[in-house]
């Protein structure tokens, strides 16, 4: 058996009207939809797709079951914004960590994701990004043409170069989690990353007081350093691990 534990927290920030960022955790998917989108379209687009990820993994609970679910919310956002004018150009991340079956019935983590959010797993206090981002900048440093510093201040920075609901078809990246018990992911929002660097983020998130207290202090610091977009973190726990 795999088993995490987990707190979850979202906050609408301290300048936007809405909260467009929508979230989902239970015992086997951890999974943060940031929406983007005119009026409450992106809310839609992201509410959309978490409906349909979490129904399709609860079918099949592998990996699979969860980029295939990924699929079909993209069809689903595409699909609605055609039909409804007030929905047109609306889109989200997601990032997504399901506890996946394979064929020997063995259960491990796997991330999924598409876009800028973010996941990361903290080891001893020690911080590693786990995905990369899907945005103009951060695709430029992964080619050398930015410096990571660039990047952080660069205009394309929040210009996304994949997204659920942007076009037919969608590139998911895919990656197993490889855990120990006791190791922490965090998956966030860029509401949370672009707001705290990744000192504060390691110290927050492996804070010794539990998870709640962890998610609680990752979202009011964020709001402390500007609170500038919606903020959504999960931070899971593993208990035990295969
Ligand atoms: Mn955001």
């Amino acid at each position: 058996m795999t088993r995490w534990r987990y707190a979850a927290a979202t906050d609408i920030g301290l300048v936007r009207q809405t909260n467009q960022d929508v979230l989902y955790v239970d015992d086997a998917l951890a999974i943060i939809a940031d929406g983007m989108g005119g009026h409450a379209a992106g809310e839609v687009a992201a509410a959309i797709s978490i409906d349909i990820v979490c129904a399709g993994f609860r079918e099949n609970q592998n990996v699979e079951g969860l980029v295939e679910a990924i699929q079909n919310a993209n069809r689903a956002v595409v699909s609605d914004a055609r039909g409804n004018p007030e929905h047109f150009g609306m889109a989200t991340t997601i990032i997504a960590v399901g506890l996946t079956y394979d064929l020997e019935g063995v259960m491990s983590p796997t991330l999924v994701h598409v876009g800028d959010s973010r996941a990361y797993q903290l080891r001893d206090g020690a911080l590693r990004q786990l995905s990369e981002d899907h945005s103009v900048a951060e695709e430029w440093v992964r080619m050398g043409r930015l410096t990571a510093e660039e990047a952080m201040v660069h205009p394309r920075r929040h210009q996304l170069t994949r997204g659920v609901g942007v076009e037919d078809t969608i590139a998911i990246d895919v990656m197993s989690i490889s855990a120990l018990a006791g190791d922490r992911v965090l998956l966030c929002s860029d509401g949370l990353s672009n707001e705290l660097d990744g000192d504060t983020l390691a110290r927050l998130a492996s804070a010794p007081n539990g998870l709640e207290m962890a998610v609680e202090s990752l979202v009011s610091e964020a709001k402390v350093a500007g609170g500038r977009d919606n903020i959504s973190a999960i931070l899971l726990e593993f208990d035990e691990v295969n």
